[in-house]
């Protein structure tokens, strides 16, 4: 029986835990904080977004940096074998739109619970307030780690060492980034790290003016320069420093690779359903049968109330201009802007604000089909210190799971 200890008791460092000890070793779980899955906690809104029910094909596509690293994990759990672990162990999960996966009950303590109930089960010892601080490295192999356990520094042996300790994103909740500096201190070479699944800051004053206001049913697309990078359909919303909501979160996650290059532009399809000509055609409509309407009153069926000033300011149209002397030209202006609603992205919203970290350990030096470190013998990684992101829709907790799985299984 060999001695394992797991750094990090989030969602990789619990389900690895747990498959280590199923696999006949003495696991060791040592967790900063003073509970288990303090992140796992506030994921889905409190709800937790455990995974998500699509095909293989979608799982892949959603996972965005790193994909072919993840193959030989997620085979080996995968979104099926997710769901009918935590079935299985008696959390009733539903399916919503999107095939978003979550517990029946709508609460995250008790994805939480279940597993904390299958450490218990499994033998694994758990202990909180220890934040380990070194790895203890010896001929190329890991020997142990130290860990500040309330004020007092302990060392603990260990034959392997699986490091789970999360990324940097919403620090309050235990994931700091201290788990880079034990791979970086362990050889390992971390590679850039960003927030992301993020809002976004954005340059223009009327923006800001529309904050609070929602937008549900829109197209937008990201523009690098004038190359489209990223185009989607769904909500989003606008806020005291630019824009948010899930179809930004989305765009954020591409956003990175383009900000620091070249201008970054969002242009919003107010009016995805209808074609240019059919949008004329209804403003053709509205126009006609208000004919004596000052602009300014007349578009009010067309946007909600705060984006009316922004709209008229933005078209060129005076507002007490009468619809009836509207030109041409003016209305293909308007449909122009209606479409393509323009926003100039400035950057991100800090690690407070992001869903993930994007980037971590780099996964060139990791044995993708075991989760070993190909530098030092013994210790393992798991979730999302490593260099691996997806899309939101449960595809980061698979990641967690799959990747924690596969290195507790592999424990020699
Ligand atoms: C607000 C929010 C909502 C989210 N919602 C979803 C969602 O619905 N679906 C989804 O798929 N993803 C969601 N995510 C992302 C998801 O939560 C993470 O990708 C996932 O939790 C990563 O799991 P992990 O185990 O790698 O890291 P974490 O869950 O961050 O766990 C790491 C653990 O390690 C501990 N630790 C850190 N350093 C040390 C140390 N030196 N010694 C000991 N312990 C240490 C930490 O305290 C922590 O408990 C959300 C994230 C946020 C912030």
């Amino acid at each position: 029986m060999s001695k394992v200890i797991v750094a990090g008791g989030g969602a990789a460092g619990m389900m690895a835990a747990c498959q280590a000890a199923a696999g006949g070793h003495q696991v060791l779980l040592l967790e900063r904080n003073e509970k288990l899955g303090k992140k796992l906690f506030i994921t889905g809104k409190g709800r937790c977004n455990l995974t998500n029910a699509s095909d293989t094909d979608t799982l892949f596509q959603s996972c965005i940096r790193n994909r072919k690293f993840l193959y030989s994990s997620i085979y080996s759990f995968d979104n099926q074998a997710v769901m009918d672990f935590f079935s299985s162990h008696g959390l009733a999960l539903k399916t919503e739109r999107g095939g978003r996966v979550f517990p029946q009950s709508d609460h995250s303590s008790d994805v939480i619970r279940t597993l904390q109930d299958l450490l218990k089960s499994s033998g694994v010892q758990v202990r909180f307030h220890s934040r380990i601080t070194k790895l203890l490295i010896e001929d190329g192999r890991i020997t142990g780690a130290e860990a500040s356990c309330g004020g007092r520094t302990e060392v603990f042996p260990c034959d392997s060492l699986i490091c789970a300790c999360g990324g940097q994103s919403y620090p309050s909740t235990g994931s700091d980034g201290q788990g880079y500096e034990l791979a970086r201190q362990a050889g390992h070479t971390i590679t850039k790290l960003f927030p992301s699944l993020v809002p976004l800051n954005v340059k223009e004053d009327y923006i800001r003016e529309m904050q609070g206001l929602s937008l549900k049913n829109v197209e937008v697309t990201l523009l690098s320069g004038s190359k489209k990078v990223y185009q989607d359909f769904g909500e989003m919303l606008f806020t005291h420093f630019g824009v948010s909501g899930p179809l930004i979160l989305s765009a954020s996650s591409i956003a990175s690779d383009y900000i620091a290059k070249d201008e970054t532009r969002l242009l919003i399809d107010l009016k995805p359903a209808l074609s240019d000509q059919q949008l004329d055609g209804r403003l053709q409509r509205d126009f006609a049968a208000s004919q004596n309407r000052d602009f300014k009153n007349a578009i009010h069926g067309l946007l909600p109330a705060k984006m009316i000033p922004v709209i008229i300011r933005l078209s060129g149209i005076d507002g007490p201009k009468k619809v009836n002397s509207i030109t041409k030209e003016e209305r293909a202006g308007l449909v122009h802007l209606l479409k393509h609603f323009p926003c100039t992205v400035t950057g991100f919203r800090g690690f407070e604000e992001a869903i993930i970290t994007r980037g971590g350990v780099s996964v060139r030096e990791i044995n993708p089909s075991t989760m070993e470190s190909k530098l030092v013998k013994g210790l393992y990684f798991a979730g999302e210190i490593l260099d691996t992101d997806a899309l939101t829709g449960g595809f980061n907790l698979q990641i967690a799971w799959s990747t924690g799985y596969l290195a507790g299984i592999s424990i020699q």
